[in-house]
C-alpha cells in the first residue's frame, strides 16, 4: 500500500469519527472490553503468530498478548471516566468548564518488537475517548496487526474506526503527515524516524506523542545482592533477545564486585537456550533480520578493536540464520560504539566504575534517557541515585 490506500484509510477514519465520537463512554467501553475478551480467548493463536513473524519464544509471545490486551481492559474502564474540570473564574458570576474531547483521526505508527502491545497501547486510549485510528505496523510484523484488527471488528468496533495500512513506510508516513484530517501522530520506534515525524507534523501542527530509542544503563553497586542483581540484569538485557527499548544497553559494575559479577554473569548466559521459539526451554529466539545481526557484529568488532574483551559468546550462533550467541563483553569504555548507541541484540557490554558519582556521570552521558536500572541494598543510595538518573523509568533492584 502507498499514498492512495493511506488516503482511503484516512477518509474512512474521518467518516467513522462522526459516529464513534458520539457514542457514550459506556458504549465505547463495552466494545473495547469485548475486544479485550477476544484477544484473551485467542491468546495462544496470537502468541503463535507473534513467534512466527517476530521470533520471540512462545512463552514470551503469549505473555505479550496478555500484556497487550491489558491496555484495552484498562482503557475500556477509563472510557467511562473522561472527566473535565471546573476552574474558578476571575469574575464572580462566571465559571470556567474544561471538557475533554477527542482530537479526531489519530495515526499510529508501531515497531516490530512488540507487534501487538505497541498497537493496543496506542489504540486503546484513542478509541476510549472517541478518536478513530489509522495504524501503520512494521513491515516485519504485519500479520499480528491484521489479526488484532479482525478481532476488533468481531468485537463490534464498527468498520472505519480502526484501519490498518502497510507497505511503503515513507510514503504512508508522508501521506499521514500531510493530511489535515489526521490530528495526531503517535509513534514508537527509532529516534531517527521519530525526528522526521516530529518535523513533518509541524507543517500541519499535529499533536505528537513519541516513544523513541533508549540506551539504558544498568548499575550494579558493590553493596548489591549478587543474586538479585544477576537475575535482574539477565532479565533486562536478554528479554526478546535484547530487542526492546528498555533493554539494558550498558552494564556498569563497581570495581569491588566486578570480577565476581562478571564471572557469575558469564556462566549464567551460557545456560540461555537459543533456538526456535516453539521449542521447549528456548529463551532466546533469532534477531529480526540480517541487518540487525550485522549491526550487532559491527558493534562487537568495534569494541574488541578498542580493547574490550569477549567473556561469553561473541559471534553468530551455530544455528545460522539470524541467531546470535548471548554475549558478554568486559572492559568496555563509554566512548565505544556499543555504549553510545542501542545495540538491540543479545550483547551485554560491561563498564567498570569506582564511585557512585562516576557511575551517575557515565549513565547520564547519553541523549536517550528512557529507562535505567540499578542494584543496591542501601535505602539512602536508592533515593539518591534514582533521582540523579536523568531517565523516564528507573528500576531499583528490578529488571
Ligand atoms: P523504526 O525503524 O523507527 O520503525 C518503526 C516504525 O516506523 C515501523 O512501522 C516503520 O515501518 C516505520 N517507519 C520507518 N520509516 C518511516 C518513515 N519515514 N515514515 C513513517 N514511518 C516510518 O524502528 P524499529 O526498528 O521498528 O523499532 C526499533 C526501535 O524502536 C528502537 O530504537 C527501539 O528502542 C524503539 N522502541 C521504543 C519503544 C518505546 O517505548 N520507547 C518501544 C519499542 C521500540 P517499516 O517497519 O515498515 O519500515
Amino acid at each position: 500500500m502507498g499514498e492512495k490506500e493511506t488516503k482511503d484509510a484516512i477518509s474512512s477514519a474521518y467518516e467513522a469519527f462522526g459516529h464513534w465520537s458520539k457514542l457514550t463512554g459506556s458504549e465505547r467501553s463495552n466494545r473495547l472490553r469485548s475486544w479485550y475478551n477476544l484477544l484473551m480467548e485467542h491468546k495462544e493463536e496470537l502468541g503463535e503468530l507473534i513467534t512466527l513473524e517476530q521470533g520471540k519464544p512462545l512463552k514470551e509471545a503469549i505473555g505479550e498478548v496478555g500484556y497487550g490486551a491489558s491496555f484495552l481492559e484498562f482503557f475500556a474502564e477509563e472510557a467511562k471516566r473522561v472527566y473535565g474540570d471546573i476552574i474558578p473564574s476571575t469574575l464572580p458570576d462566571r465559571r470556567v468548564l474544561v471538557l475533554k474531547q477527542p482530537v479526531g483521526v489519530v495515526a499510529a505508527i508501531t515497531p516490530w518488537n512488540f507487534p501487538l502491545a505497541m498497537i493496543t497501547r496506542k489504540v486503546g486510549p484513542a478509541l476510549a475517548c472517541g478518536c478513530t485510528v489509522v495504524i501503520k505496523p512494521s513491515e516485519f510484523t504485519p500479520l499480528t496487526a491484521l489479526a488484532a484488527a479482525e478481532l476488533a471488528l468481531q468485537s463490534g468496533i464498527p468498520p472505519g474506526v480502526l484501519n490498518v495500512v502497510m507497505g511503503d513506510a515513507p510514503k504512508i508516513g508522508d501521506t499521514l503527515l500531510e493530511s489535515t484530517q489526521v490530528r495526531k501522530i503517535t509513534f514508537t520506534g527509532s529516534t531517527a524516524v521519530g525526528k522526521k515525524l516530529m518535523a513533518g507534523a509541524a507543517e500541519t501542527v499535529k499533536k505528537v506523542s513519541l516513544e523513541l530509542g533508549g540506551n539504558a544503563p544498568c548499575i550494579v553497586f558493590d553493596d548489591a545482592d549478587l543474586e538479585v542483581a544477576l537475575k535482574g540484569t539477565l532479565a533486562t538485557k536478554f528479554r526478546n533477545s535484547g530487542q526492546t527499548c528498555v533493554c539494558a544497553n550498558r552494564i556498569l559494575v563497581q570495581e569491588g564486585i566486578y570480577e565476581k559479577f562478571t564471572s557469575a554473569f558469564s556462566n549464567a548466559v551460557k545456560d540461555l537456550k537459543v533456538g526456535n521459539g516453539f521449542s521447549e526451554g528456548v529463551v532466546q529466539g533469532p534477531l529480526i533480520n540480517e541487518a540487525a545481526v550485522q549491526k550487532v557484529e559491527s558493534f562487537v568488532q568495534d569494541a574488541i578493536s578498542k580493547g574490550a574483551k569477549v567473556l561469553a559468546g561473541g559471534k553468530r550462533h551455530s544455528l545460522g540464520f539470524t541467531f546470535y550467541e548471548p554475549t558478554i563483553i568486559g572492559d568496555v569504555k563509554n566512548d565505544m560504539l556499543i555504549a553510545r548507541q542501542e545495540v538491540f541484540g543479545p550483547v551485554a557490554p560491561i563498564i567498570r566504575f569506582k564511585t557512585e558519582e562516576e557511575a551517575i556521570r557515565i549513565a547520564n552521558d547519553t541523549n536517550a534517557g528512557l529507562a535505567a536500572y540499578f542494584f543496591t541494598n542501601s535505602i539512602k543510595r536508592s533515593w539518591r541515585v534514582s533521582e540523579a538518573l536523568e531517565y523516564g523509568i528507573v528500576g531499583v533492584n528490578e529488571g
